[in-house]
């Protein structure tokens, strides 16, 4: 039996035309509207099916054809053992397919090449993630990330709320103050991170954008894709790196699917010199806080963020708001950035106007309307992680609400733990099922945590107005009760919290 799973053609961008193959790093662009989302918009209804695959009769590259099983050295030990030789492709582009890619090429893949469905620009994706410090360092010492990338320093998480009616938010409009929480994180620019990624991955990476992939499928003695164009190629392995849809997902596990959590995220990010606009100007909101604004309904997350240019930084929110009325809770939900209706960019306003003290309600609404757009927020966790020659990664293995502020480090140790099982040695089959052993379980747990998160701070969250500092911190404490989680676990940490 063999694995296979397909997408619908796709009529609109990213289809493939005006595909670029190319391998130097391209120069960080100016912020305009972001592939990702314009993509992901598209892209919906996905049809899997199981079938025997066995020919192909349009399998046209010579060079790939070559470097299937035959290709590789398949048994052996030592470093790289199973991938030395082989082709490798790595479907999605982003954080987890750029680290991956460098993994694979590590390893001494002969061919590593990196299928990207977005036509170019994926420096647009302006958005701040954020790592916590130790997360970080280990991934530096491990060889994933520069020391010197460019990330802004937080030392407190600030949270507040309105303040109660008659008293009011402050002279400074920040609104009154809950608890002041250590947060030793750093934030990112997207697109820094992802820059930096592809510096450190070896020339012999082949990054090819405009290149979506359609179907995937293979066994247990290779994988195979298939392009927009409808030519096949097969490898010795195939990685999904394609995010929360992944086509490669539905190959390795038709079962599993992102379960909306029943809240959107809005979100938004601009050049902090407009912060001079409010009144008090920046002077209001210190450098390293992370500011948490705590509402009936939802919460925002506000901080700072290097910007593209070295020396600028960037304002990046987060505001979890209960799902507006005009979104269609089937097919395909997230709006690009650009794309929201002036009338949806009221309802935003209103809800930061009535639910935010002053000064964060006009931090949000100095948001240009080409940097705000709008996410759902989604769960997934996968049962397994490989099957044949196809394995998963990065969030097309399992989605955790933003709340765990783990996405990008869970990724990153998605393909470190692939580069420690290849430099095992061995067999395919070992390295597989060590990276499936190690990765499965770490996920589904990061995935309850982020549940359990988004209920305590959105949608089952206490009263605001009855908490103060040793009421917030039992809270907290609450809820990371059996978990280390936050902010993602210790890199190399195989066994689950007691
Ligand atoms: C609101 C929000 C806040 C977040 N905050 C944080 C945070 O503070 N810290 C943190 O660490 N993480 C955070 N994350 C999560 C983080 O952004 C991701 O988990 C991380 O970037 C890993 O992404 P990825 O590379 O696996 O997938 P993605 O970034 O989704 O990339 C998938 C790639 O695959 C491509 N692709 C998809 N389908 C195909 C196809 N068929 N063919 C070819 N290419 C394809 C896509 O174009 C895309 O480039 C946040 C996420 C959200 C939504």
């Amino acid at each position: 039996m063999q694995l296979v799973a397909q997408w619908p053609r796709l009529s609109e961008r990213g289809t493939g035309k005006g595909r670029a193959a190319y391998r130097r790093v391209p120069d960080i662009a100016s912020p305009g509207a972001t592939d990702k989302h314009v993509t992901d918009t598209h892209v919906t209804g996905m049809h899997v099916t199981d079938t025997q695959h066995a020919t192909d009769a349009r399998l046209t590259d010579a060079r790939v054809t070559g470097a299937g099983t035959a290709g590789s050295a398949i048994a052996g030990s030592g470093e790289g053992a199973a991938v030395r030789g082989g082709s490798v492709a790595v479907v999605g582009g982003s954080i987890a397919g750029s680290a991956f890619a460098g993994a694979a090429a590590r390893l001494g893949a002969e061919r590593v090449v990196v299928l990207e469905r977005s036509p170019g620009r994926l420096e647009d994706r302006g958005v701040g993630i954020c790592t916590h410090n130790d997360r970080f360092d280990e991934l530096v010492r491990a060889g994933h990330l520069a020391e010197d990338t460019r990330r802004h320093r937080l030392t407190i998480r600030r949270w507040v709320t309105r303040g109660p009616v008659g008293e009011g938010d402050g002279r400074d409009g920040r609104g009154r103050a809950l608890w002041g929480q250590p947060f030793p994180f750093h934030s990112h620019h997207w697109a820094v991170l992802w820059q930096a990624l592809r510096e450190r991955a070896p020339e012999q990476v082949e990054f090819r954008l405009g290149a979506t992939v359609t179907a995937v499928g293979g066994d247990a003695e290779g994988a195979w894709v298939e392009e927009a164009d409808g030519v096949r190629h097969t490898h010795d392995l195939v990685i999904g790196a394609d995010g929360y849809r992944s086509v490669v997902r539905a190959a390795v596990c038709p079962q599993a699917a992102p379960e909306f959590a029943g809240y959107v995220c809005w979100r938004g990010s601009y050049d902090a010199a407009l912060l001079a606009d409010l009144p008090g100007g920046a002077a209001v909101w210190p450098e390293e806080e992370c500011i948490t604004v705590c509402y009936r309904g939802g919460q925002v997350v506000i901080y700072r963020i290097p910007g593209l240019a070295p020396g600028s930084t960037q304002v990046n929110w987060v505001f979890y708001a209960p799902t507006p009325a005009w979104l269609r809770p089937d097919g395909p939900t997230g709006i690009p950035a650009g794309a929201l209706t002036a009338g949806q960019l009221d309802g935003l306003r209103q809800l930061a106007d009535r639910h935010l003290p002053p000064y964060w309600a006009g931090l949000v609404t100095l948001t240009p309307r080409e940097r705000t757009f709008l996410q759902p927020v989604y769960d997934l966790a996968t049962p397994r992680r490989t099957a044949g020659r196809l394995l998963l990664g990065g969030d097309a293995a399992t989605v955790v609400r933003p709340h765990n502020t783990s996405g990008a480090v869970k990724a990153l140790q998605d393909a470190h733990a692939f580069e420690q099982a290849g430099r095992a040695g061995g067999s395919w089959p070992a390295l597989l099922a060590s990276y499936d052993r190690e990765r499965s379980a770490v996920g589904r747990e990061l995935v309850d945590l982020g549940r359990t998160l988004g209920r305590a701070q959105v949608t089952d969250a206490p009263d605001w107005s009855a908490m103060d500092g040793p009421a917030m911190t039992a809270w907290w404490q609450h809820q990371l009760t059996g978990s280390g989680g936050f902010g993602g676990h210790a890199l190399g940490r195989t066994e689950p919290s007691p």
